[in-house]
């Protein structure tokens, strides 16, 4: 399968170069030239299968051509192994097809592990190949840095710099990164903030030269790989709940576009998906380009829900593509305008859009009721990311008959003061991290100085 940008300028590249890629060098972002289409009956015979079984039914199109099915096969196996839950992403039924998709049984709790998991993997044995190796830099403001750490930790060919800005993640989520003593990982904590953080990235991405010839990898949603992994995981629940025969809707939180697009891909891929709701917190740069035509950056709020705090969401781009028939020029002027002002869509364009995508905004306080609400209705404890999920489900649910299935983000132990401001007691640590409190942590403080973390890095890079 080749892959293309949306920009209409990179080259194209097969899947293993997508997978170390990164942003395309037209600044735009890779995407299937074509997708796979499964028919019904052809979905419909994968009921009975595993989750790892499934997993190699939809990702093997899209890799076929750079890596066989049989080490396809052992690295699926290996990654969701390596999950807490015989299902891997059971369904918990709140009420009359009212459903959650619990995403959060990795070692990471969050659902990011589905992705990180299988990429580290990928990159290794693609790496191995090669004969190279890669130095992934990566920003995060809690998540997405232990998930991708966790998925690094054993790559013999990838070192991995996580950023952090000092003192200003939770305490489990920084453990959750500093206590990996991998030779190959290395936690920055940078005095600034998340966007100083985020910048650093950037800034390296630009100019590579600090690396001496060795190549920078991304782990953030714009790597192609990321959104692969994601789109089994609405095949698995589907099936669970009486698919393709039967249609399903979908609520999922989101900031960047990325999970959410996972779902749409899906539906263009022949899962019949009636409806797809796009629950923001209040950063609703998407409930604003969706609901209202505006597609405007705002001030960055500090939520309840922060791993959907975000100003710009990258992989909305990836649907505008599709929504401008895939015209890269046309995608290029708009994202070019939108860096410095407002945007909106060509009436038309946006039609196709609201056509697609439900959205609502959810707010701190809503999403505390609706975490005390659940939890006296049912007993059930949500996050705060699948908390605003199922308030934007119940917001906007078309069709009753139809099971309506919110995507479960997060364990709510992550977030604990979200579930603390709802007047409920925080759950305990799940078995494997119960000591997380005692174990050594290593990280290194930087100031906030980009030649400072250069230095760092190209000090610490361990080539072979
Ligand atoms: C990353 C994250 C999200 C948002 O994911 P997108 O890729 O922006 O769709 C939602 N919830 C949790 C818990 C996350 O870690």
């Amino acid at each position: 399968m080749k892959y293309i940008s949306t920009r209409g300028q990179a080259p194209a590249l097969n899947f293993e170069e997508v997978l170390l890629a990164g942003l395309a060098s037209d600044g735009g972002l890779y995407v299937p030239e074509q997708l796979p289409v499964f028919t019904q009956e052809e979905i419909a015979s994968w009921a009975g299968l595993s989750y790892a079984e499934l997993a190699f039914k939809i990702i093997s199109p899209f890799v076929n051509d750079c890596i066989s099915d049989a080490d396809l096969k052992v690295m699926i196996d290996e990654t969701y192994a390596g999950f807490n839950h015989s299902a891997v992403a059971p369904l918990k039924e709140l009420g009359t097809n009212e459903w959650v998709l619990e995403l959060f049984h990795g070692p990471t709790l969050a659902f990011k592990d589905f992705a990180l998991q299988l990429l580290g993997r990928l990159m290794d044995h693609v790496l191995e190949k090669r004969g190279e190796h890669l130095v992934i830099m990566g920003a995060t403001s809690g998540d997405t840095g232990s998930a991708a750490i966790e998925g690094c930790r054993h790559s013999k060919h990838v070192d991995i710099f996580i950023l952090h800005p000092h003192n200003r993640v939770s305490e489990v989520q920084r453990r959750q990164m500093t206590t990996i003593l991998a030779d190959n990982v290395f936690n920055i904590s940078l005095e600034g903030n998340f966007d100083d953080c985020q910048e650093m990235v950037k800034a390296s991405f630009a100019d590579q030269g600090f690396l001496k010839g060795m190549k920078l990898g991304a782990v953030n949603s714009i790597n192609w790989a990321r959104i692969m992994a994601q789109i089994v995981y609405y095949f698995s629940a589907s099936l669970a709940v009486g698919g393709p025969h039967r249609t399903v809707a979908f609520s999922v939180p989101t900031g960047n576009f990325g999970d959410i697009f996972a779902g749409y891909l899906a539906k263009q891929m022949g899962l019949p998906i009636s409806q797809l709701v796009v629950a923001t917190n209040r950063n609703d740069i998407l409930h604003r380009a969706i609901a209202g035509n505006d597609m405007s950056k705002s001030q960055l709020v500090h939520t309840l829900s922060p791993s959907m705090d975000i100003m710009v969401s990258s992989n909305f781009e990836r649907m505008l593509f599709d929504i401008y028939d895939r015209d890269g020029a046309a995608i290029s002027d708009l994202m070019n305008r939108f860096r410095t002002e407002s945007v909106s869509l060509d009436p038309a364009r946006w039609e196709k859009v609201r056509e697609l995508f439900d959205s609502f905004a959810v707010d701190d306080d809503a999403t505390c009721q609706t975490i005390a609400d659940v939890h006296a209705e049912t007993g059930y404890l949500l996050d705060p990311h699948t908390a605003i999920g199922v308030k934007a489900a119940r917001e906007c649910i078309r069709d009753k008959a139809v099971p309506m299935i919110t995507l479960a983000t997060a364990h709510p132990v992550k977030f604990p003061d979200a579930v603390i401001k709802a007047e409920l007691t925080a759950p305990a640590l799940p078995t494997h991290l119960t000591d997380l409190f005692e174990r050594e942590e290593r990280l290194t403080v930087l100031e906030n100085d980009l030649s400072a973390v250069q230095k760092f890095i190209s000090e610490h890079v361990h080539p072979e």
